[in-house]
């Protein structure tokens, strides 16, 4: 059983797209805002859209099941007021939830967050529970940049974002740490923010993980892309936290701080199992995502990252933490839903 816990519904229909137009226009003009929050696709064109891109992709490159979101950096979370994320934040969901309705074996829902940059979480709690309760999901995407790569909002550990992990540890959810589309010409979205968003929520885990963990203990994280630039300078915030006596990361992090293997290469594959414990490693490729080409090089699809792992001669029971059990372990409501849909 090989278990994609980071998934993107990029290839969505068209009408979502124009759906989200609309939407921004009707933020200036009024008239021009949707009518309603019916996209008006049909089952055949969300098979169209999946059938030659994620599913083949599953098939090809032989994994079994997506934890699956929408586009992360179609959130954007710094554009419009709470009821425009709210509104985009529930089409979004909605439409993963019919793909999971369709290919039920293939694909489980993770959620988008209606947030809003220093605003209220009370929609993105209400979102959150509306999800797992009503649509079946079983994870969570928290934008720790809300801003769009201004970085005005409240570290991750911050008293701000308590009624959000009170949520998630009632509902049993694990969030995955990710950024949505950059307006900061400085950084590119998936080559710098998305890296500089993980780097940036892991250290603020280690300057304020302590509380954090100790008022939550209980409270999950998956870093993705292979948790930014962690894994290559662990020896950096090994020793920024002993020198600021917080003790081992191990010890600080790592009962509550996940990383995944979204890295397009078989060196950074070796560095990230090399450098974080089997225990702390869940599969991932992030397709279709932030690179969709093929290596010429391999003439591998650089995002197919069981290609990279398969090549690592890991051991058969650190294949089986990375590839499924640990997901199981990280998602816990994972398991249940794969039982009631026969799946494994
Ligand atoms: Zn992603």
């Amino acid at each position: 059983m090989i278990i994609d816990c980071h998934g993107h519904y990029t290839t969505a229909p068209k009408e979502l797209l124009t759906f989200r137009d609309q939407q921004l226009a009707g933020i200036t003009d009024k008239s021009r805002k949707p009518s309603s929050l019916d996209l008006g696709i049909t089952d055949d064109q969300i098979r169209a859209s999946i059938d030659n891109y994620q599913l083949k992709f599953q098939k090809e490159r032989g994994t079994d099941l997506t934890i699956f979101s929408p586009r992360a950096a179609g959130m954007a979370h710094h554009i419009g007021d709470a009821q425009v994320q709210q509104d985009w934040a529930r089409v979004c969901n909605d439409l993963i939830a019919r793909v999971c309705g369709l290919y039920p074996k293939n694909f489980i829902g993770a959620a988008q967050l209606p947030q809003v940059p220093g605003g209220d979480l009370g929609p993105a709690i209400a979102e959150l529970e509306r999800t797992v309760k009503e649509l079946g999901f079983i994870g969570c995407n928290v934008n720790p940049d809300p801003s769009g790569g201004m970085w005005t909002g409240k570290p991750m550990t911050d008293r701000y974002w308590y009624p959000l992990y009170e949520k998630m540890v009632e509902l049993n959810v694990p969030g995955m740490v990710h950024v949505s589309n950059s307006c900061n010409a400085c950084f590119h979205t998936t080559g710098a923010h998305y890296i500089n968003g993980d780097t940036t929520a892991f250290m603020q885990f280690i300057t304020g993980g302590q509380q954090l963990f100790k008022d939550f203990p209980e409270l999950t994280w998956i870093v993705p892309h292979g948790g930014g630039a962690v894994p290559y300078h662990w020896g950096r915030y090994r020793g920024l936290a002993l020198d600021a006596k917080l003790g081992e990361l191990t010890e600080l992090l790592l009962k509550n701080v996940y990383f995944d293997t979204c890295v397009y290469h078989t060196p950074g594959l070796e560095l990230l199992t090399k450098v974080i414990p089997t225990d702390n490693i869940l599969f991932a490729s992030e397709m279709v995502g932030a690179v969709k080409g093929i290596d010429p090089n391999t003439g591998n699809y650089f995002d197919d990252t069981k290609k990279y792992l398969d090549q690592l001669n890991l051991a058969e029971a650190d294949k089986k933490k990375i590839f499924e059990t640990n997901a199981l372990k990280v998602f816990p409501l994972l398991g249940k839903v794969m039982k009631e849909r026969g799946i494994g």
